[in-house]
């Protein structure tokens, strides 16, 4: 439509509005319209990317069924934490208590866990976040299974990247397993630095037993805080 065009509607809109509203013709108002307001606004379009972060992570993990752990479990345990964590803790998978929570070591592993981390400065609430490679429960307790971990290890890798943590420790030989795909002892893996790779990141790791061994045999507790102890005065260079 031309400022022309505009200007005709315009003023017959004024001619009637003046009748229909007073009865007589009054002043027209001198309209003023301009061709060069382009035909067609363009919208901002809203582009629909697609931002991770870590609650949608949990979520996903939560309305998971890639593998049939999700058929028996109770709760899927995405993990917890604050969300810029110095260390990321990564455990095996939800035992019993988790499941019933959906919150990763609540149980008497748990419980110890975090005197473990409290002995070091870390807590999940300040400055640690805690998951594990398989986020539903195994029946009894029984290790995953490689189909079950590799199809947790998604959600996983993208925690550790949306997570970016300094130091990562990995707690048992089911972890170390999993994330190095290899069947040792975790005395092969622990008391060093090792490093791993997560997205286009490559982290600083040391792994130790689980709690649940520091619990099963006092053997196990002297090594464990050698292990802690490492990672403290690793943590103490970088604060
Ligand atoms: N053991 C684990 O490895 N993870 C948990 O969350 C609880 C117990």
């Amino acid at each position: 439509m031309t400022s022309v065009d505009k200007r005709k509607i315009a003023d017959f809109l004024d001619l009637a509005g003046d009748f229909l509203g007073s009865g007589y013709k009054r002043e027209p108002i001198n309209y003023q319209f301009d061709d060069n307001i382009p035909a067609k606004v363009e919208i901002p379009q809203i582009k629909n990317e697609y931002i991770d972060s870590i609650e949608l992570v949990a979520k996903e993990i939560r309305d998971c069924k890639n593998c049939s752990l999700c058929e028996k479990r109770t709760n899927a345990v995405p993990g917890e934490g604050v969300s810029e964590p110095l260390v990321m803790v990564i455990g095996e998978g939800p035992g019993e208590e988790e499941d019933k929570q959906g919150r990763p070591f609540v149980g008497k592993a748990g419980m110890l866990l975090d005197k473990m981390l409290d002995a070091i400065g870390l807590s999940r609430n300040t400055n640690a976040f805690i998951a594990n490679v398989i986020k539903c429960r195994p029946p009894l307790n029984r290790d995953p299974h490689p189909e079950e971990t590799s199809a947790c290890s998604r959600f996983l890798e993208r925690q550790i990247t949306l997570l970016n943590p300094k130091f990562i420790l990995v707690a048992g030989k089911v972890a170390a397993n999993t994330l190095f795909k290899t069947d040792e002892s975790i005395s092969k893996h622990r008391a060093k630095i090792m490093e791993l790779t997560a997205g286009n990141k490559t982290y600083p790791l040391i792994c130790t037993y689980h709690p649940a061994a520091l619990l099963r045999s006092d053997d196990y507790k002297r090594p464990a805080w050698e292990d802690l102890k490492l990672l403290k005065s690793k943590l103490d260079t970088m604060r």
